[in-house]
């Protein structure tokens, strides 16, 4: 693992001030972040002596990507519901930067969907910069882990060849709530993951389902784009991906790394 230290690591505001790195607590119900001082992608991030209260700053996503590299089709439960097959190389899409959005802040559903769908996944967030590593050494460039919600309007994604729009929306890609460096590659492919909305619950599955595991995805991507500090890997959604509506609550929760809750408005 990279990181000499377990550690939560989140991006802020105060006041709208501009955005900053901080550590939250790691307890069960954290309530304070300490900032950074210099780089949150180094190995051993320096902390301030400079506290403050989570009631007391806006979460942001907890990474800034210049891309997010999403993996389709990678739970046999979710290809089977969704009627198609395991492609013979990982399905791959990007989501652009302008989908992101942090903890808290609203999805918003656009007017040219009927059929707005959560998937909720893990996300690897990349350390350094990463092209061309092997399998073997993948996990020397992963910072931690994260929660996603791949939102996807499917009815787009049926009816368009390419997915940049049923996937690229603004709001489609919230992060967060921080990035959980405590997590070896191994115990990244066991963890359990739900979504709830409104508190039930939709899905309910296990990393260890995912058909091409994380270091191959990894290496796989650092193949064809250059993997920069803070990029982000989407590594699919397990079954019972279904739809939300303006005025629903979505929250997505990762064993060991944390939950990730979004309201859902109508675009304007
Ligand atoms: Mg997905």
């Amino acid at each position: 693992m990279p990181y000499a230290l377990v550690m939560r690591i989140a991006r802020f505001t105060i006041a709208d001030c501009q955005p900053r790195y901080g550590v939250v607590d790691d307890g069960p119900e954290p309530v304070s972040i300490t900032e950074l001082d210099g780089d949150p992608f180094a190995a051993e991030p320096k902390l301030s002596t400079r506290a403050h209260w989570l009631t007391d700053v806006r979460l942001l996503s907890p990474v800034a990507p210049s891309k997010v590299v999403g993996v389709g089709r990678n739970y046999a439960d979710h290809v089977a519901e969704m009627g198609s097959e395991v492609p013979f190389e990982p399905a791959l899409f990007l989501k652009p930067s302008t989908a992101v959005i942090g903890p808290g802040r609203s999805i918003r559903k656009p007017a040219a969907t009927a059929e707005l769908h959560y998937e909720g996944e893990l996300a690897v967030v990349i350390a350094r910069r990463c092209r061309k590593a092997d399998i073997a050494e993948v996990g020397e460039y992963i910072m931690g882990y994260t929660v996603a919600n791949d939102v996807t309007a499917r009815d787009l994604q049926r009816r368009e060849t390419q997915w940049t729009r049923a996937k690229g929306w603004d709001t489609f890609c919230p992060l967060g709530p921080w990035v959980e460096t405590g997590i070896s590659l191994d115990e990244a492919g066991r963890l359990g993951l739900r979504t709830l909305v409104d508190g039930e619950v939709k899905q309910d599955g296990n990393t260890a389902q995912l058909i091409r595991g994380l270091a191959e995805l990894v290496a796989y991507i650092s193949h064809f784009t250059t993997l920069l500090p803070g990029d982000v890997i989407l590594t699919g959604t397990p079954s019972g991906v279904g739809p939300l509506e303006p005025g629903q609550q979505v929250s997505i929760e990762i064993e060991s790394v944390g939950t990730l809750t979004n309201p859902v408005i109508s675009e304007r």
